[in-house]
């Protein structure tokens, strides 16, 4: 590992291929992890749901994906470890079981949308501003408290009965939240919230992604999730991991440098990172 002391962390697990909505193929993210001098990288493609096709892959296209994946594992066994995984919504029910029938070597649990109380529709937490402005109105009477919460009830259901590897992006439904526009990152209800999602993650082995993704679109000043939730985070000893939730291959490591130094200034050790087919520690 003489030449990795310049990278600040050598891995990526999260990024989205052609088969849902990247910019590029997998074979193009394996090549750019490898000019990097990654140690390991992983794909991570939008698990269908069959209330959004657009952002997500196709039942057919999920299965084309995986076998894709695994010539490209196979063909560059020698240069880098390259990882299968998939980023399940909580809506696709992914499973441990169903993980391995499908060959993946991890799975990112997320949460992107919120299930109407009485109706069969989805609100999208992540789309568009208006989209989530039209989910608050629309969920419980204009209530944000009621559709951040149900937010972070799918986590905390999520965790307990699909029991993914890594927990995507914490908090996404700060992403297009400004400086407090739809709701108050400091209000009493939404410390509690995020403390009660905190208690439930740290009686499980999940790790907790520190994702760039909202930066690199635009939309945030910082990672997934917010610094005084990373303190949490720290003081409950859940582990970390990093990822750029890349879209196309030039962020395949956006943001590192600087999210390695913010997690170490809060206190932070280590992070997660996939070798030889299991999580270790990583030095920061
Ligand atoms: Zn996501
Ligand atoms: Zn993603």
């Amino acid at each position: 590992m003489k030449n990795q002391k310049k990278i600040s962390f050598p891995s990526n697990l999260h990024g989205h291929t052609t088969y849902c909505d990247g910019k590029n193929r997998a074979e193009e993210y394996i090549l750019a992890a490898i000019e990097k001098n990654f140690v390991s990288v992983g794909l991570s493609g939008h698990s269908y749901v069959y209330f959004d096709k657009e952002p997500n892959m196709s039942l057919e296209g999920t299965l084309k994906y995986i076998e894709e994946l695994k010539i490209l594992k196979e063909k560059y066994k020698d240069k880098i470890q390259v990882y299968i995984g998939i980023e399940a919504d909580f809506y696709s029910g992914f499973n441990p079981k169903l993980d391995k029938n499908l060959g993946l070597d991890y799975r990112i649990g997320s949460v992107h949308y919120v299930k109407d109380k009485v109706k069969d529709k989805y609100y999208c937490v992540d789309n568009t501003p208006e989209i989530l402005a039209y989910a608050i109105e629309n969920y419980d009477n204009d209530d944000e408290k009621s559709l951040i919460c149900a937010y972070y009830d799918n986590i905390i259901e999520m965790i307990h009965t699909q029991k993914p590897d890594i927990l995507g992006h914490l908090d996404l439904v700060r992403k297009f939240n400004g400086d407090g526009k739809y709701f108050d990152e400091n209000s009493e209800w939404y410390n509690k919230k995020v403390d009660e999602v905190l208690g439930e993650i740290s009686k499980t082995d999940i790790i907790v992604e520190i994702n760039t993704g909202g930066i690199s679109r635009g939309w945030t000043k910082t990672p997934y999730p917010s610094a005084f939730i990373l303190k949490k985070i720290l003081s409950k000893n859940i582990p970390i991991t990093l990822s750029s939730d890349a879209h196309s291959v030039e962020n395949i490591d956006y943001y590192f440098k600087e999210s390695v130094e913010l997690v170490k200034e809060i206190g932070f050790k280590s992070l997660k990172i996939m070798k030889n087919g299991k999580f270790e520690d990583f030095e920061i």
